[in-house]
């Protein structure tokens, strides 16, 4: 890598806090919208803000970037305060959702942008601009104009022009929602090759659980405002902090249910319609609960297993995988996962339950 867009590396060392909130709080009249917000990001991480709309997620990146005043609290970037500092005095790099791309600069007129703010000049600009360009593939589109581009390359115009300065941090707000899915897959896989390439700290704000689970080290789950759990995407997906994150995170048929005793974790539970199941929590015995059992957790076996016997009422392609809605005979319905040549609807099934997938979250 030339020198430039490697010059941060030697801050950049793992294990160094590269970004730190402490206490972070947004108000907007009575409207607390941001509060006791607390997260470290290690150098070279890529943290992911996740949570439903309306949850402070942008509002925590505007923090971050100095766009919006906080309430209260610190931002610090590399150990130093910048709470009172001016968005371009913070040396960050931005990318959002609508590209924002200057419509009379060409693709390198828009990179070169932010390093002539800089004072960088001729030849050193023309290679930035050309080492930027490489780095997300655009390098034969340099003169066209942003309306000459597809979205997907107008997206990475804008990446290209935020790392081109080599920022302290890079700061991504849903950049890919208005792309199509095939598309945003691929700058998902593209946005991750770059960020580990240039070892670059990244806060990425996105309501899409799958993007989160698959491109960050570490996840964020907010909601209304505060952190619910950070975690790598395996410590949440596996081990829901709270019922938030439980019925957050991935796809579950949510059950009523009475807990009948309790060891170590594990939970014994009576569905309403009698069947009994195991599932991971906690909760005192007698207590009424909702278990939130995960497609993945249902097993399904041949009528005379052992099991729940249940009754197959939809079988929905999905490509490699079909997804059923069962019966039990208690009553209840639930949906499972299953590989493309599960039974059809009509069939008699039994259904395990695999406890590590079926949560019982504190509320
Ligand atoms: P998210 O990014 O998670 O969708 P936001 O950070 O955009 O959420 O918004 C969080 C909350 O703050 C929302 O309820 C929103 O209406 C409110 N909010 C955001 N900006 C303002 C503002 N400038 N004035 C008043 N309320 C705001």
């Amino acid at each position: 890598m030339d020198a430039p867009l490697a010059a941060r590396d030697g801050a950049l060392t793992a294990g160094v806090t590269a970004l730190q909130l402490a206490g972070l709080r947004k108000q907007y009249g009575d409207n607390v919208v941001v509060a006791g917000f607390d997260l470290d990001v290690r150098a070279g991480e890529l943290v992911a803000l996740l949570g439903p709309s309306g949850c402070g997620k942008t509002t925590v990146l505007r923090m971050i970037a100095g766009l919006v005043a906080p309430s209260g609290g610190a931002v610090r970037i590399e150990g130093a305060d910048v709470t009172a500092l001016p968005p371009h005095r913070r040396r960050l790099g931005l990318v959002f959702q609508s590209y924002a791309l200057f419509p009379h600069l060409t693709v390198a007129g828009n990179v070169a942008f932010g390093l002539r703010r800089q004072g960088v000049r001729g030849a050193e600009l023309a290679q930035r601009v050309a080492r930027a360009l490489d780095l997300v593939r655009l390098a034969a589109l340099a003169d066209r104009l942003p309306r000459q581009l597809s979205g997907g390359q107008q997206q990475r115009v804008a990446l290209a022009r935020a790392i081109a300065p080599a920022p302290r941090l890079l700061l991504l707000d849903e950049p890919l929602s208005n792309l199509d899915a095939q598309l945003r897959e691929e700058m998902q896989i593209e946005i991750r090759r770059l960020q580990r390439e240039l070892n670059i700290t990244s806060i990425f704000v996105t309501h899409d659980q799958h993007g989160a689970l698959s491109l960050s080290d570490r996840i964020c789950l907010m909601d209304r405002g505060r952190v619910q759990q950070v975690g790598t995407p395996q410590d949440v997906y596996f081990a829901p902090a709270n019922a938030f994150v439980a019925g957050f995170l991935g796809r579950a048929t949510r059950l009523r249910c009475r807990v009948l005793h309790a060891d170590a974790g594990r939970l014994h539970l009576r569905l309403a319609g009698g069947a009994e199941i195991a599932a991971t929590g906690s909760a005192a015995p007698g207590s009424e609960v909702e278990v939130l059992v995960r497609h993945e957790a249902v097993r399904l076996g041949a009528p005379a297993a052992a099991g729940l016997p249940a009754t197959v009422l939809l079988r929905a392609f999905a490509g490699a995988h079909a997804q059923l809605v069962l019966r039990l005979d208690g009553g209840e319905e639930l949906v499972a996962e299953a590989d493309a040549a599960a039974p059809d609807a009509g069939a008699r099934v039994t259904v395990a339950i695999d406890p590590r997938f079926a949560f019982v979250a504190a509320p």
